[in-house]
């Protein structure tokens, strides 16, 4: 998908640290909270904040795959562009499940293949 307007962020989201967001790493900016701007088209960018340390990471099409850079990370990031009763129904499984959205989007995957 070609976007072509500027994205902007259209919210931000603080939360734990999960790994590095941008290639070079800044690993003074690492461990503490990474925050997420969504633009209204669905991309997303990631600054990991530490103190005064930022880690600032581009902007990511909802369509990519594998977005994080750092190859050593052994589970991919991905981002799904979901409809918002996709995404609450999915919360509702998650949370009756007790487990992440990835997991519940596995198991749900693993359901197709079977059937
Ligand atoms: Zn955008």
């Amino acid at each position: 998908m070609i976007h072509t307007h500027r994205h902007r962020a259209k919210s931000s989201e603080d939360r734990a640290f999960s790994g590095p967001v941008a290639d070079p790493e800044n690993r003074a900016a690492h461990g503490n909270i990474c925050s997420v701007d969504t633009c209204s088209c669905g991309a997303t960018r990631s600054a990991n904040v530490n103190g005064r340390h930022v880690e600032q990471g581009k902007w990511v099409e909802p369509t990519d795959w594998n977005a994080t850079p750092n190859a050593s990370r052994k589970r991919p990031m991905v981002t799904l562009t979901m409809s918002d009763a996709g995404l609450a129904q999915l919360d509702r499984l998650a949370a009756k499940r007790d487990e992440p959205r990835g997991r519940v989007v596995e198991a749900a995957l693993d359901a197709l293949e079977r059937s």
